[in-house]
């Protein structure tokens, strides 16, 4: 059995613990991160990283991945808007990700520890944190970081545990790059749910998966219309014109086999995703005195998409300029002025985004809009991008609707 002692301990090497490692170990700060997944046991994740965390933190383009150019958004009742994005988004595995953010960390000095590791509350503020590995072996110091994902037990008993209206979940299956033309990258907001399914190609798989509500879920129903979403895109390969979400009488057989084919190498994963009510960011802190939450753990992805990568990094960028200029304390303030508003109002919107307006779903209004016009569509490119926030998106919207860029 050991006993180490590090300034900071961070568990969990996802991009919120490898970034916050990184930075602060570049500084001289002896940080120990702790991750116990698996090699090569990927993170449940659709892999999206938005052109703000591209043009934020170049280097991510060094991991390998694709940059997509190109994204078909479809409505709840299956009309297709084809986006050009002036600015790409990447799409990775989170296998290479994640590996390309803890070899940075590694090379900055941060000392990686692949063990999963238990944590017990300290009984008095001025202790020592202490993680303990299966085999007794001990760590210690004076600042724990949670960078434990959406499940965070350390989480849990810092800040408390969240609801499960507060949790997304999502689900979906890698299946084979199918062959011929380029496979298109497709985001479908979902008819009779709140949420969307979407096909992201990597570079050797596509990555198909559903993001919704825990309070809806509804795991048969959803499962097949995910399957259904997965036959329409590979029998769109041979026919543009089949819907995504129904098999054409004439096409029942081939899709039955495209189902069969798909079911043969298809690998399943699921996990969940944040997302927390505007009253839950309010009060729900993400520091206090020698411990912060980052990323998934504290609770930062977008209640609307699930997007969760930048916020990670966001998280551990904030968290780490703030110990290192010596004001640890100040994380909670920086969070809250730097993207808190923007989740916050990411979180009132929900409903509505998922609700209906004008009679029909606001998915199925916003994209009709967006096929016929000019400025929404702009609108909705850079929402994609990540450049439009929540904030002021009826405003922009409203305002490109009378008048056409
Ligand atoms: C299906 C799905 C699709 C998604 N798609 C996207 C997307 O396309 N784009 C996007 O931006 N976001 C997406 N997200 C959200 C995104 O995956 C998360 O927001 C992001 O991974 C959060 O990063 P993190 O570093 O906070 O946590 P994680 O990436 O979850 O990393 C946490 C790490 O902690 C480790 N860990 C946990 N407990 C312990 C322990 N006791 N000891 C040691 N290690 C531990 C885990 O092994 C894990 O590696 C998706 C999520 C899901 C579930």
């Amino acid at each position: 059995m050991t006993s180490e002692r590090f300034d900071i301990l961070i568990v969990g090497a996802g991009p919120a613990g490898s970034f916050a490692a990184e930075k602060l170990a570049r500084k001289g700060v002896c940080v120990a991160l702790f991750d116990g997944r698996p090699a090569g046991e990927p993170k449940a994740c659709g892999g999206g990283v938005t052109s703000k965390a591209l043009k934020a933190w170049p280097h991510l383009l060094e991991a390998v991945g694709r940059t997509i150019s190109d994204l078909d958004l479809y409505s709840p009742a299956g009309k297709k808007l084809h986006l050009k994005l002036e600015e790409p988004f990447a799409i990775y595995s989170r296998t290479a990700f994640d590996s390309h953010l803890r070899e940075r960390a590694r090379e900055a000095g941060a000392h990686i520890k692949a063990f999963r590791v238990s944590f017990n509350q300290r009984t008095n503020e001025e202790d020592d944190w202490v993680l303990r590995g299966r085999n007794g072996d001990e760590w210690r110091a004076p600042m724990l970081v949670a960078a434990d994902g959406a499940g965070s037990r350390i989480a849990k008993e810092l800040a408390g545990q969240l609801p499960p209206s507060e949790m997304e979940v999502a689900f979906g299956y890698r299946t084979p790059l199918p062959e011929g033309k380029d496979a298109p990258t497709v985001v479908a907001f979902l008819p009779g749910y709140a949420g969307y399914a979407w096909a992201f190609p990597r570079v050797d798989h596509i990555s198909f998966g559903i993001a919704t509500s825990q309070d809806a879920f509804d795991h048969q129903a959803l499962d097949q219309l995910l399957w259904k979403f997965m036959v329409g895109y590979y029998r769109q390969r041979e026919n543009a014109k089949a819907h995504l979400w129904h098999s054409r009488p004439q096409d029942e057989e081939g899709d039955a086999l495209i189902r069969r084919e798909l079911e043969a190498t298809a690998e399943r994963y699921a996990a969940r995703i944040p997302g927390l009510a505007a009253k839950t960011l309010d009060t729900r802190r993400a520091a206090g005195k020698g411990w912060a939450l980052l990323g998934d753990a504290a609770g930062f992805a977008d209640p609307v998409t699930g997007e969760g990568i930048y916020y990670a990094l966001r998280s551990a960028e904030l968290f780490s300029e703030s110990y290192l200029e010596g004001v640890p304390l100040d994380y909670e303030k920086r969070w809250r002025g730097d993207f808190g508003r923007e989740l916050r109002r990411a979180a009132e919107m929900r409903q509505r985004f998922y609700g209906n307006f004008w009679g029909a779903p606001f998915t199925e209004r916003m994209i009709e809009l967006g096929r016929g016009h000019r400025g929404i569509k702009r609108v909705l490119r850079e929402l994609v991008a990540g450049d439009q926030g929540y904030v002021n998106l009826k405003r922009k919207l409203a305002r490109s609707a009378i008048w056409p860029l």
